[in-house]
């Protein structure tokens, strides 16, 4: 299956946020990709909010997020860095074109 992740940068010039919005997917497997762009963000123009926005994802998976939010409140370097806050959507998404499994058609069941 491929999972492909995106991130648009949004930086509010008055200094107020910078948005880290997620498309695609975000998996256990490519999460660490994400944490050197959300490290960034908070080193950018401090003390700003870094905002790392799932809710237009595609697909997230659970252990993603709790990798990612780990990652981003156990980085020793972050000292004096902005705080972020996860923005992650009710129910997570799943894979928009995972497969569907194979279920019995009722009409062959109770044939000889
Ligand atoms: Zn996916």
């Amino acid at each position: 299956m491929d999972h492909k992740l995106s991130a648009l940068v949004q930086i509010d010039l008055d200094g107020a946020y910078v948005r880290l919005a997620v498309t695609g997917c975000l998996t256990e497997a490519n999460q660490h990709v994400l944490y050197p762009l959300v490290r960034r963000a908070r080193m950018l123009i401090p003390p700003v909010t870094v905002s790392v926005d799932l809710s237009a994802a595609g697909h997230v998976e659970a252990a993603a997020v709790d990798l990612l939010r780990w990652a981003i409140d156990h980085d020793e370097t972050a000292d004096g860095a902005s705080p972020v806050e996860l923005l992650v959507p009710n129910g997570l998404p799943t894979h928009p074109h995972a497969a569907v499994p194979a279920v019995p058609r009722l009409e062959s069941l109770g044939q000889a």
